[in-house]
């Protein structure tokens, strides 16, 4: 078997012609050390933003595929450019653009998803001893339509290419030395990272980190492809994304920050089964990917769900939200502009309690008010004024001392034998029909959780920060004291009063509601309630929240099934919600049957 390697460059690293030079010879040292070599090419510099431009010139809202068409071109010129350059270096070389290399996709021009890759006409290249110089970004659609896979969408070829080839690795040149604990640009401190597992480095991606597109770690981790991030410029060995050797011994990796949220809320709608479901269709149908899903508690049946959504998908999700309300008496949509959602990622999360305390503390002692809270296993996000996100960023990675070294968990070098949730995840895979479908690996009911709410509270910052402190047993995070909270929710507020609602073992439900008690009774009429027996439903798999389709299959199912549901948190690897003891069982049941699985 040839040993394959993929090497990717990214808009910087192809630059100009002495980086195109550089970027070549690197191929070619490839090639001579007894490797064949795809190469994956993104457009130079800033093209890709300069085509985006021009087309504005003509239309503010150019036909999408007339945009496709356009910002393939980019690509097009780096892949004859580097293949001129390879000749020149003494090498064979073969540029081809996403259709010659045989990437199909559907028609979702502007992000369109890869069905299929057929890789003869690349292998006869390589076998032929020459280096194949692939366009990034693109493909083409059934009906023969150049697509586009998305901004930043080169590291998804990159990674499909490896995947399909079997390649024993995925390199991915470009202008930082690898994956550092927060984008370097914010914070000069930040660390760089040797080696990350892949679902911290899908959840930070997925939430903001922009230095690889989140869908092409999903890739990678789907199919086992080990990443390396590492720069053009230098020869420093750069960052390793794998599969975790371990758990991390600190509890937070890395910080992500998304600048461009924007705040939708659906308020007054009746609480029962199928309200959520009517939400995510009408959102589904227009391609809008819901953030933050936050559903809080209802009150005296009223309930109230917020979601945050790019603001530029902001319009769309207005109209969309409208239409679901329209038919619902009494029920209205607010927004929420200039927001910005920080997000700490961690797989020792779970191991130690009081990450999210300790990052609520954080933001209030630099006065931060938190408007929606959303966690999972490994990651905490919070809603903030979009004005105060590069400080917040700065105080919480000083927070947790992401500046200093501290012996990470090693890598594993894909020998060991799978996790059961990894054999699962891999027998879906080898099932996929297109190879970006949704993989749900697993769906699971946990009855032995209790939910708490406390309402209501005053809506400032260090009100959060309070209760989880005190939840966790204090601000040193003792689990002997503490409760080991779960799920955490936070609504938008009303009249300068907000809920928040948590989950907890079953068996922790008093403890954490005594320790609740004591902050609540210092904010007047704030209350807690504690609910001893819920369910919580989680369907886990990889890449869920990207996929709209995931959420409406979710709700869907259990509106026909007739079960409400009481809270949500979403994650790219994970959406759970809690439900009401006694239909966990129905709920689990119906859910499994949608996604197929037995
Ligand atoms: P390319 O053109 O090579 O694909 P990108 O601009 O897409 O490069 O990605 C590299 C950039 O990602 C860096 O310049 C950096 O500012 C940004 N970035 C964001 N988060 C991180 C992070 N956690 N680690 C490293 N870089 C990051
Ligand atoms: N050129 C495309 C972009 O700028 C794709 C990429 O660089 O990954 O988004
Ligand atoms: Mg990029």
């Amino acid at each position: 078997m040839p040993r394959i390697i993929v090497q990717k460059f990214g808009g910087t690293s192809v630059g100009d012609t002495s980086r195109i030079r550089r970027a070549a010879a690197r191929a070619v040292a490839a090639q001579k050390a007894g490797m064949q070599v795809v190469m994956v090419v993104s457009a130079r510099g800033k093209k890709t933003d300069e085509l985006v431009r021009l087309a504005g010139e003509f239309d503010i809202d150019p036909p999408a595929r007339e945009l496709d068409m356009l910002l393939a071109t980019g690509e097009q010129e780096s892949v004859a450019l580097m293949a001129m350059a390879i000749r020149e270096a003494g090498a064979e070389a073969v540029s081809l653009t996403g259709g010659q290399i045989g990437i199909s996709t559907d028609d979702t021009y502007g992000k369109a998803r890869i069905r299929a890759i057929k890789t003869d006409r690349l292998k006869e290249h390589l076998d032929a001893g020459r280096i194949v110089v692939a366009a990034g970004f693109q493909g083409v659609s059934e009906s023969g339509d150049i697509t586009t896979l998305g901004r930043g969408g080169s590291d998804l070829t990159a990674a499909a290419l490896a995947a399909v080839l079997g390649a024993e690795r995925c390199e991915i040149y470009t202008d930082v030395p690898g994956v550092f604990t927060v984008d370097p640009r914010i914070e000069p401190s930040a660390r760089k990272l040797d080696c990350i597992g892949y679902d911290e480095m899908l959840e930070l991606a997925s939430l903001g980190a922009g230095v690889m597109h989140s869908r092409s770690i999903e890739f990678a981790g789907k199919y086992g492809v080990p990443v390396v991030v590492r720069s053009s410029l230098t020869d420093e060995p750069g960052t390793l994304i794998a599969r975790a050797g371990s758990v991390p011994s600190r509890p937070v990796t890395g910080l992500a920050l998304v600048r461009d949220a924007a705040r939708v809320t659906l308020a007054g709608l009746p609480d029962r089964p199928g309200v959520m479901a009517e939400i995510f269709r009408r959102m589904a149908d227009r391609a809008i990917p819901l953030d933050m899903v936050v559903q809080d508690l209802s009150v005296a049946g009223i309930a109230e769900v917020s979601f945050t959504v790019p603001q530029e998908d902001l319009a769309g999700a207005l109209a969309a939200a409208k239409v679901a309300v329209d038919e619902l008496d009494g029920a209205e949509v607010t927004v929420g502009t200039d927001l910005a959602k920080i997000s700490a990622v961690g797989a020792g999360m779970p191991d130690r309690p009081g990450v999210a305390a300790k990052m609520f503390r954080t933001l209030a002692g630099i006065d931060c008010n938190v408007v929606l809270v959303t966690t999972s296993e490994i990651k905490v996000s919070c809603l903030i004024a979009r004005d105060r996100a590069d400080e917040a960023i700065r105080a919480v990675h000083a927070a947790f001392a992401l500046d200093r070294e501290e012996s990470a968990g090693a890598g594993r070098d894909g020998n060991e034998p799978l996790s059961p949730a990894e054999q699962r995840v891999r027998t879906v895979v080898e099932g996929l029909q297109g190879m970006e479908d949704i993989v749900v690996a697993d769906v699971s009911l946990d009855t032995d959780q209790a939910r708490l709410s406390v309402r209501p509270v005053p809506d400032r910052p260090g009100v959060l920060a309070d209760l989880f402190e005190a939840v966790a047993g204090g601000p040193d995070d003792d689990p002997s004291t503490g409760a080991t909270v779960d799920m955490i929710v936070q609504n938008v507020s009303h009249a300068g009063h907000a809920a928040i609602s948590f989950t907890v073992p079953a068996s922790e439900a008093e403890l954490a509601a005594q320790l609740a008690g004591a902050p609540a009774a210092t904010w007047g009429e704030g209350e807690v309630q504690t609910d001893p027996h819920v369910a919580k439903l989680s369907v886990s798999g990889v890449g869920l929240r990207s996929h709209t389709g995931v959420g409406l299959k979710l709700f869907a199912a259990l509106a026909e099934a007739q079960v409400n549901v009481q809270l949500i948190g979403t994650s790219e690897m994970r959406v759970s919600v809690v439900v009401a003891a006694n239909e966990g069982e129905r709920a689990v049941e119906a859910v499994r049957e949608a996604f197929g699985i037995a």
